[in-house]
């Protein structure tokens, strides 16, 4: 149970191995969106805090230990890493819960899997390997070194902060980066209580894990244009991700772009029903629909809509809102009250459009303890795909249902659209998986299943959902270059005034 009467606390940011104030002294509130109350002062840092937390990771690259360090010792410290998260796996659950109200079951769930990325990757850490290349010269002898990038910016959002950061900074560190992270403004304690209890407790030597709060304009936007930055791994809207984009490349940084969705959620006639209404509650009103993957256009095959809608409805409407931090809650509060305005105003586009609302259609306050953010999980049937409600993120617990005839008009509809993160498919025809998975434009398919995620699987976007992939082995791509060894054991010699090719 969460202490709710606790007096404000006060965090510090860190960076270098050092807690400290923002330079400026300011600070801004952060609030629990169930009771909309402040209930922590996170340090507001600025150009100034960036520069130095910067010079930081860049001496902790050029001059620390970290990427000297052999990559078997640098597995090590993040074995310890897990084993630290597993400790304070509750806790740091609970934290995210007060700041950004996401259900208690979800977050401890989550934050009691986030080990398995430090195994992973630490485990990763001397399996990365070079090549020797038989080249086709006499008397060479050429080889391929792969090295960290060096300094790698984190840019994360609000709706699943402590998870999203673990995406990148576990094989950032395998790599033998060193990092600057900054979160979100409406959810900073999370992060900060994690490097606290995590990683100032890991042997982690000073300057390669450093943070700094604040806002996107004053904070974000330094840090990306920073010189000395040499990626940057963005988690966030897709309008924020252009921006972040457009700025990185002045200075030619690497990019990896984590970004909005709008996944069809497709349900064939063929499906077991019941499996498929759980999959289309789980894809829109799981974590309030405020998860980039929310399956928030169901597509329904026509000769099964009516009866599907009508489950669909029984199932949803018997969801329990309230208090995130309780266990038996099913639908918590929207983060922020920006979201929660923005949530509102679509389900008046979608109904303006013409869409016929068949559950929820407006805000669910909460009697005790505030709960003012709340938004009734909303169903709109007849949606065309044309319409706002169908082409925009709404980014909350509205779920638009397209009809479709068959598989050919499911694509159409399903890839007819600006973005391609995700997309949910219900059959039990075994080809038909088969063919979806490969017709649909996105960057992960699930069969018979929705909202599944692993350490061991690619995660990314099509089209405006993003650039690059986190998590499996491919992940570790984004923070390493590739070098180029030339040597020649034999004569020198040759015209010198031209390019040494084969012939
Ligand atoms: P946002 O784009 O508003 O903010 C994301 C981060 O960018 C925040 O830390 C913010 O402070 C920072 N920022 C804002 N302006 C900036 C600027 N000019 N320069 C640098 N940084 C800046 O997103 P949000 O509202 O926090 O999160 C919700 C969005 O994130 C949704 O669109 C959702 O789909 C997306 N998301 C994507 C994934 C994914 O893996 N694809 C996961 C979670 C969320």
């Amino acid at each position: 149970m969460l202490d709710r009467t606790a007096k404000l606390k006060t965090y510090q940011t860190y960076i270098d191995g050092r807690w400290i104030d923002a330079t400026s002294g300011k600070t801004f509130e952060t609030c629990d969106p169930y009771t909309g109350q402040p209930w922590a002062l996170i340090p507001e840092c600025d150009k100034v805090d960036v520069d130095q937390a910067v010079d930081a990771a860049s001496r902790a690259f050029e001059r620390g230990p970290w990427p000297k360090m052999t990559p078997s010792a640098r597995g090590k410290i993040m074995r310890r890493i897990a084993q630290l998260i597993e400790q304070h796996a509750e806790h740091l659950g609970q934290v995210e819960v007060r700041d950004n109200g996401k259900l208690i079951s979800e977050m401890v769930a989550q934050t009691k899997y986030m080990p398995e990325w430090f195994y992973y990757y630490g485990g990763l850490a001397d399996k990365i390997q070079g090549t020797v290349v038989a080249v086709d010269r006499p008397n060479h002898f050429n080889y391929i070194l792969r090295e960290p990038v060096g300094v790698c910016a984190f840019i994360t959002p609000w709706n699943s902060p402590l998870m999203l950061t673990t995406w990148k900074l576990a094989p950032a560190l395998a790599a033998g980066c060193t990092v600057v992270i900054k979160p979100s403004e409406y959810t900073s304690a999370s992060l900060l209580e994690f490097v606290k209890l995590v990683i100032a407790e890991s042997g982690l030597p000073p300057g390669v894990v450093n943070v700094v709060t604040g806002y996107g304009a004053l904070v974000g936007e330094p840090l990306v244009t920073h010189p000395r930055v040499a990626k940057v791994a963005f988690t966030g809207g897709s309008t924020t991700g252009a921006r972040v984009n457009e700025l990185a490349a002045k200075t030619f940084k690497k990019v990896s772009l984590e970004l909005g969705g709008k996944s069809p959620n497709i349900v064939f006639d063929d499906c077991i029903v019941d499996d498929a209404v759980s999959g289309a509650v789980s894809g829109i009103f799981a974590a309030t629909g405020q998860t980039c993957i929310a399956g928030s256009r169901l597509l329904l095959q026509e000769t099964i809509h009516d009866r599907f809608v009508e489950k669909l409805v029984d199932m949803a409407k018997t969801a329990k809102l309230g208090d995130p931090a309780l266990a038996e809650t099913q639908v918590g509060p929207v983060t922020t009250p920006p979201q929660y305005q923005k949530i509102l105003s679509y389900i008046d586009i979608a109904k303006s459009e013409g869409a016929k609302c068949v559950l929820g259609g407006g805000a669910a306050p909460q009697e005790e303890g505030g709960g003012q953010y709340f938004v009734k999980p909303t169903i709109f049937t007849g949606v065309t795909n044309k319409m706002r409600i169908a082409q925009e993120e709404v980014f909350g617990p509205v779920l638009s249902v397209i009809k479709f005839k068959d598989e050919d008009e499911a694509i159409e509809i399903a890839n007819d659209i600006a973005y391609g993160l995700g997309a949910g498919v219900w059959t039990q025809s075994l080809k038909r998986a088969h063919t979806m998975a490969g017709r649909i434009k996105a960057g992960t398919v699930w069969i018979n299943t929705y909202r599944a995620v692993s350490f061991l699987m690619p995660f990314g976007g099509y089209k405006a959902s993003g650039l690059g992939r986190e998590n499996g082995v491919e992940a570790i791509d984004g923070y390493l270059q590739s070098k180029s060894v030339w040597i020649n054991n034999g004569p020198g010699g040759g015209n010198p005034f031209i390019m040494k090719t084969a012939s």
